[in-house]
């Protein structure tokens, strides 16, 4: 569900018009959606007991005003790095709502998340819980503690966004589960609170979800068996979304919340959940004029002004986005079969192969769907493009939220050394 729809023949995102939008802020632009960040995080939210903490995972879209508006419903937020963590602060979100997550926290990020107060740190390796014993002692504070577990089960999505079998990089092999807490209760400075685990993104059924869960929770049976206080359990993020609408939908958020507050609550434990995709992915869109329309040897190429530095899912991860047009078209109109591209150097810099779209003329606009997740926070300058602009709108309100950086300010950026 969300909130971008035809009104009086183009598409709008709430009751503003994408093509005005267009005319104002300059193509391409990211086009995010407030009712549909609300209405996602509100039926998220509400599938878990009272209590819960809604860790929003900053990953997916670390636009300040998309975090504001989440930490005004009450989210705090999954960050992975001192950079998302300051952006997390820097949005209003309480540092008691923050969890820190990462494989690879510096000793200056786990001096940072210390010095704020976060809520805990979910810890993926033993030399970490070291690093962060000593971080901790070195200011005189106590870190709060969760053990992120590899529980070995497949998650059956995309291989390159499957984190919880053994051989990720990801969690504490589950082998050593018991005796990574026995480190953890050894260490003067740390404070052992709970056990996280997360298994991937984009999971479209239950069952993966089901199987870690059943062990996570069997796990926190042994641990508090060997005397470990473990009051929270982080079930991470990962449920999928829609990205088309010709396949089985992924299981709603009530059926998911319904099947992990059954399995934990006999453990009288806080849940903590870091949804990323399922507030994000389609709460936004990015919005993109064909420049051309070129006639290859043997395929229509719809030639865009957005590319791969945009949004780079369908070339990292073959993802499907679907892509309308901003005009609607009426009943009848004309089609052709298109290979939809952005202007990079890159054969890979494709968003869609063999798509048939209403026919597309050089100036027109198209909307990318499904691309408020994984899509703005993973741009970059490639070709020295700017990355596209951000905008947030609110019924018929709208802000730009990031503006395209101009391509003199990037080019300025480098330093020419004195001796060259
Ligand atoms: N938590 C952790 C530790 C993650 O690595 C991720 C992303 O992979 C998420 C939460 C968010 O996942 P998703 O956006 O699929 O909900």
């Amino acid at each position: 569900m969300n909130h971008f729809d035809y009104t009086n023949g183009t598409l709008h995102a709430e009751e503003v018009d994408l093509a005005l939008l267009a005319e104002r802020v300059g193509t391409p632009f990211y086009c995010y959606s407030t009712a549909t960040l609300e209405r996602h995080y509100r039926v998220f939210a509400n599938a878990f007991p009272q209590g819960s903490l809604i860790a929003f995972s900053v990953k997916a879209n670390g636009n300040l005003a998309v975090l504001k508006t989440l930490g005004k419903l009450g989210a705090g937020a999954d960050v992975v790095s001192g950079g998302e963590l300051k952006k997390a602060l820097a949005a209003g979100v309480a540092a008691e709502k923050i969890v820190f997550s990462g494989v690879g926290k510096t000793t200056d990020e786990l001096k940072l998340g210390l010095k704020a107060g976060i809520y805990q740190f979910n810890v993926e390796s033993e030399p970490e819980l070291i690093a962060l014993n000593d971080a901790a002692a070195a200011l005189g504070k106590r870190a709060p503690v969760t053990i992120r577990v590899n529980p070995d089960v497949d998650a059956q999505t995309h291989a390159k966004i499957s984190t919880g079998h053994a051989e990720t990089k990801f969690g504490i092999p589950w082998s050593r589960a018991r005796e990574a807490y026995a480190l953890a209760a050894r260490l003067s400075s740390i404070d052992i609170v709970g056990v996280d685990v997360h298994i991937g993104s984009q999971i479209v059924t239950l069952d993966p979800f089901e199987a870690a869960f059943r062990r996570v929770v069997e796990l926190v049976r042994v641990l508090r068996a060997d005397g470990r206080p473990i009051s929270r359990l982080d079930l991470g993020g990962g449920l999928g979304v829609p990205y088309r609408t010709d396949n089985a939908p992924p299981p709603d958020p009530a059926a998911y919340g319904a099947m992990a507050t059954r399995l934990t609550k006999d453990l009288g434990v806080r849940l903590i959940l870091e949804p990323g995709r399922l507030i994000a992915a389609n709460a936004g869109v990015l919005v993109s004029r064909v420049i051309y329309v070129k006639q290859g040897e043997a395929k229509t190429f719809a030639i865009l002004d957005a590319g791969m530095n945009d949004l780079v899912r369908p070339a990292l991860y073959d993802a499907f986005h679907d892509i309308v047009s901003v005009a609607e078209p009426g009943p009848g109109a004309p089609r052709e079969r298109y290979d939809v591209v952005g202007p990079i150097c890159e054969t890979s810099d494709i968003f869609a192969a063999e798509r048939d779209l209403p026919r597309l003329k050089a100036g027109d606009l198209v909307a990318i769907l499904t691309a408020g997740a994984y899509g703005a926070v993973m741009a970059s300058a490639y070709n020295a493009r700017p990355p596209a602009a951000e905008v947030l709108v609110k019924g018929a309100e709208w802000a730009v939220v990031r503006p395209r950086m101009d391509d003199d300010a990037l080019v300025s950026i480098d330093r020419i050394p004195f001796w060259l």
